[in-house]
This record gives C-alpha cells, sequence and structure tokens, in this order.
C-alpha cells in the first residue's frame, strides 16, 4: 500500500525513532508498504517517520541509478535494502558535496557535504546482523536516511545563508502550500 508522506513542518520528522524489539507481520507489512512507497514516489530512500512512524528503518533503492553508478566504478549490494535499528559506526574524514533533495520537502534541492564513505551496522529483513561499508551514493542516501530517524532532515547541514533564502518556502511547505506527485500527508495548521 503506498502510504501518504508527511511533509516539513510535521513534528513527526523532528523526532528520534525507537529501535523495533522484534520482527513482527506488522513490521515486515511496514517495510513493504515504505518500498511501494518510495518507489511510488520515485525515490530512492525512505525513513519510517517519512510515512508518520516511529520506527527506527529505512529502505534504500538505487535501481534507478544503477547503471549510471556502476559505469562511475560504484558496485552495488542487491536492492531494495532494509535497514532495522541501524547504527552508523565510523564515517570518513573525506568529504563530499553532492546536490540533495527529499520526498518530505518536495521541490527543494541544495548541496550538501558529507562524509564519503561510512561504515553501518544493521539488522537485514530477516532480522540478521549486518555489517555494511559504504561509499559514493550509497554512502549518501545512508547517511540522509539515517539522519531521518535522528530527527535530521538535510536543510539542517546547508549553511545559515542558504537555508535563509530557503526560509519562506519552507514556511509555506509547512503551512501545507505544497503538491508533489505523490500523495502527501499534510499537517493542518
Ligand atoms: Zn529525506
Amino acid at each position: 500500500m503506498v502510504l501518504p508522506i508527511h511533509v516539513y513542518g510535521d513534528p513527526i520528522l523532528r523526532e528520534r525513532a525507537q529501535p523495533v524489539a522484534a520482527d513482527s507481520p506488522e513490521l515486515q507489512q511496514l517495510l513493504d508498504d515504505m518500498v511501494e512507497t518510495m518507489h511510488a514516489a520515485s525515490g530512492i530512500g525512505l525513513a519510517a517517520p517519512q510515512v508518520g512512524r516511529r520506527e527506527r528503518v529505512f529502505v534504500v533503492d538505487l535501481t534507478p541509478m544503477k547503471e549510471e553508478l556502476e559505469a562511475e566504478g560504484e558496485t552495488l549490494p542487491p536492492m531494495p535494502m532494509f535497514f532495522i535499528n541501524p547504527e552508523i559506526v565510523w564515517t570518513s574524514e573525506e568529504q563530499c558535496s553532492f546536490e540533495e533533495g527529499c520526498l518530505s520537502i518536495p521541490d527543494v534541492r541544495e548541496v550538501v557535504e558529507r562524509p564519503v564513505a561510512v561504515r553501518i551496522r544493521y539488522l537485514d529483513r530477516q532480522f540478521r546482523p549486518q555489517e555494511l561499508e559504504a561509499r559514493g551514493m550509497l554512502a549518501r542516501v545512508i547517511q540522509h536516511e539515517y539522519d531521518h530517524l535522528e530527527g535530521i532532515l538535510f536543510i539542517d547541514r546547508i549553511s545559515a545563508f542558504r537555508r535563509q533564502l530557503l526560509r519562506r518556502r519552507l514556511r509555506e511547505i509547512a503551512r501545507g502550500q505544497v503538491s508533489a506527485e505523490y500523495p502527501l500527508a499534510l499537517s493542518r495548521v
């Protein structure tokens, strides 16, 4: 089922997501719904708070960029990927800049500087412990989605000057003056 996506201004995007205690049919359903929602919105990552949930999970699917990334030498694990109770345990000192967007902040794109590589521990969909070192685009999406679980948005990681330029647009989005080609859950103020 495609779930509506919560947008900037919704308090759930500022909450810290809570660890999942155990596997359950409900969790598996949530993961299915999150993948379906991400695909319906043409996204490459989606975190539970974006669909109004507090579970500490996110999903990633870089398939739309697979050829391009592999041409650049990036090798990708099988997609989609499921990250349950993830923990970033290492980030590289080396940083890089890339323009990011977010399904919860439609039509806003900003260059964000982040570590080039990360190591992340998590449970996969079968609740098996995994540890992955990711670089490049996968590392970037992982960090963006992981931030969502901490209540952090990519616009928190841009300069105060850039954020100032976005202030009016963000206020409009928070007021519900926003549309997208996928269902939104608008918080009514
Ligand atoms: Zn996002």
